[in-house]
């Protein structure tokens, strides 16, 4: 059986502003270490469960932020940017996928809340429904066939994900008070948490799911109008309103990639702060 842990940054231990998920910075030095031992927890229970093989992939901004040297040494890991399925690389060849260090999205209560964009896009819908990236991920991997089994991050995420991976494990390594603060467990004790919490997750492997048919019709609402402007010199995408954009796609596959290729143009629109 072979697991993917894509692994994000927002909803590890400990992890509640943005300095520290911001590579470079002495905050994010600190927090990645908690961050591989939340994943290398994941790792762990899965392995224990029997997992024959167990990929990593860094999901998080320069997806380059785990700490190898640290990782289960029966494990690999798919450390950098530029892959074509981004935080869900690897899942077309799964047999379940877990969601690490996941959070809530743009628009919504939860520490660290976005989607894909830090800042600048306000909210994700798709088909009308908010959209965080774990929504997204877990539609994409229903329509693989590939089943979540496990999601870590707050405790609103793990909420969230009862709706879109209702057969997941959930693990909250912390309760957010606000976007920015939230009461966390230290990671010696999340570890342990994830790591019982994986090695019962894959129970649910194998059971019938539905597989979610389209077309999907994506919405982005940005906060300002020339990213919604640049959007629609991509072909198939449609002004919408002055800040709203949007395209329809028949296969989640299709869907998530221009809906990536969009974050990049947007994020390219973006002007420096001024007054
Ligand atoms: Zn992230």
């Amino acid at each position: 059986m072979r697991i993917l842990v894509s692994a994000d940054m927002e909803g590890a231990s400990g992890v509640t502003c943005p300095q520290d998920v911001r590579p470079g910075s002495e905050q994010w030095d600190r927090l990645r270490r908690m961050l591989t031992s939340d994943t290398n927890a994941a790792v762990q229970g899965f392995l224990d469960a029997g997992a024959d093989e167990v990929l990593v992939n860094e999901a998080h901004c320069t997806m380059r932020n785990i700490l190898l040297e640290e990782l289960d040494p029966r494990a690999a890991m798919l450390t950098g940017r530029h892959k074509p399925l981004g935080m869900m690389e690897g899942v077309l060849e799964a047999d379940a996928v877990a969601f690490v260090g996941y959070h809530t999205g743009g628009g919504e209560p939860g520490v660290l809340s976005h989607t894909y964009m830090p800042s600048g896009l306000l909210q994700l819908r798709i088909n009308g429904e908010p959209a965080s990236e774990g929504r997204l991920n877990a539609l994409l991997a229903a329509e693989a066939g590939v089943p979540v089994v496990l999601v870590t991050g707050d405790d609103l995420t793990c909420k969230e994900a009862a709706d879109w991976a209702p057969h997941a494990r959930t693990v909250a390594v912390k309760t957010c008070v606000s976007r920015y603060a939230a009461v966390c467990l230290p990671p010696a004790r999340t570890a342990s948490l994830i790591r019982e919490a994986a090695a019962g997750a894959l129970e649910a492997v194998g059971r019938p799911q539905s597989v979610p048919r389209g077309p999907w019709r994506f919405e982005l609402e940005f906060d300002a109008t020339q990213l919604a402007d640049a959007c629609t010199a991509v072909p198939t995408v449609s002004a919408e309103g002055p800040r709203t954009v949007a395209f329809t796609s028949e296969r989640m596959y299709d869907g998530m990639r221009c809906f990536r290729a969009l974050t990049q143009v947007a994020a390219a629109a973006r002007e420096p702060d001024y007054d």
